[in-house]
């Protein structure tokens, strides 16, 4: 079984460790950088990536973390954790793992749409997805080797780029599990190529 290593110093932690155990595979929560060497694939969970940045340098996940996407192993940015995921972010000038060519928008929607629920389509997963958006970020660019996985009113949602894969809403917040399983998934195929 593969093992999940979800990042715990902020944010919907628990969630995730829910609803990857409900996708078949083993979840840790990831306190200290060593966790890093026991696992198959990483979540970076939705919070505040400002916050969630002050104490990735604070425990020394930075590096970590980084070659930790390097080495090919599949990392999953919700929300927050596809803000550090982004090379850019348009409305700020400090970036954080710079691991996806895409630049994001932090706090897209607006104040009148700070949380909101949308149905969606997404490539590969589901055709009617409930998805959960709180005070949410969009992609507004992405690079030619990232897939867009979903939209929503002409914003990019959801995108993959090789092992990375990213959502501006939250999945771990239903009982819809498709894409922790859509995850899971590849991190068990990128288990079996790594080993090759
Ligand atoms: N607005 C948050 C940020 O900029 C993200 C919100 C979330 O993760 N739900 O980090």
């Amino acid at each position: 079984m593969v093992m999940v290593g979800v990042l715990g110093l902020q944010g919907a932690v628990r969630e995730h460790v829910r609803s990857i155990e409900a996708s078949g595979a083993k979840a840790i929560i990831v306190k200290k950088v060593e966790q890093l060497d026991e696992i198959d694939g990483l979540i970076l969970p939705g919070g505040e990536s400002t916050t969630m940045r002050r104490l990735i340098d604070q425990y020394g996940f930075l590096e970590p973390l980084r070659q930790f996407g390097q080495t090919g192993k599949p990392i999953f940015g919700t929300c927050a954790g596809l803000i550090l995921l982004a090379k850019e972010i348009s409305n700020q000038t400090t970036t954080h793992l710079g691991l996806m060519d895409m630049t994001v928008t932090r706090n897209a929607f607006g104040r009148q749409k700070d949380s909101f629920e949308a149905a969606l389509s997404i490539e590969g997963v589901a055709d009617d997805y409930n998805a959960v958006f709180i005070r949410a970020p969009y992609i507004e660019r992405v690079g030619e080797d990232v897939h867009i996985l979903a939209t929503y009113d002409d914003a990019i949602v959801a995108a993959e780029e090789g092992p990375f894969l990213c959502t501006a809403f939250h999945p771990e917040l239903t009982e819809d599990h498709r894409l922790a399983k859509y995850f899971v998934e590849k991190v068990k195929e990128s288990k079996k190529s790594l080993a090759r």
